[in-house]
């Protein structure tokens, strides 16, 4: 007979913290799909929300945290932050140790592989990252990539939430 995998896993270890870190300008399904399938294999996953500033963003720091605290409100074991400065710092504070990145197409990979060595080496080898491979429908779907459909009103049902899509065009709209 044919069992469900989930009454197998369920119950199996996890870590006790973990952190998905990014810009989420805005939160793409792509986005959602590495919290959800993060958010299984931690106690607690913190989202944190990075306010670089030296880039710009289209929606502000309070405009991205309200969107993915609406987008996430189902996930019970999540928090949402958001920070500037080194990442490895935030972990000290918080007492979290392993960063969740998701990979997508090969161009991911140079840049995640530089920032994941950095922050192993200047975390003094404590900071480790977790890649989890994008699921094939969003390998090639990004945040700059809404924007730039946005942008000529085309269809973005596949890539955003409705609510999501709706304050993007609007956001556009108002520019
Ligand atoms: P950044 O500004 O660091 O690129 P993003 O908000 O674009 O931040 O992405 C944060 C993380 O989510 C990165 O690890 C990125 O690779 C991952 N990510 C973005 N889009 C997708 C997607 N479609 N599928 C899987 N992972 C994704």
């Amino acid at each position: 007979m044919e069992r469900d995998f989930d009454l197998y896993f369920k119950r199996g270890i996890k870590m006790k913290c973990a952190l998905y870190s990014g810009s989420f300008d805005p939160i793409t399904k792509g986005h959602k799909d590495i919290i959800r399938r993060a958010s299984k294999m931690c106690d607690r996953l913190i989202v944190a929300v990075l306010n670089n500033s030296s880039k710009n963003y289209l929606f502000s720091l309070e405009e991205r945290e309200e969107m993915l605290k609406k987008s996430l409100k189902e996930f019970k074991n999540i928090e949402i932050i958001s920070f500037d400065g080194l990442l490895v710092e935030l972990m000290k504070k918080i007492e979290c140790r392993y960063i969740i990145r998701g990979l997508r197409a090969v161009a991911d990979y140079e840049y995640e592989l530089a920032l994941a060595y950095g922050n192993y080496e200047i975390s003094d080898e404590q900071v480790e990252t977790i890649f989890i491979p994008a699921s094939k429908k969003y390998l090639y779907l990004s945040s700059s990539m809404v924007r730039e459909i946005a942008k000529y009103e085309g269809k973005l049902s596949n890539y955003l939430e409705d609510y999501i899509a709706d304050r993007l065009k609007a956001k556009i709209k108002g520019r």
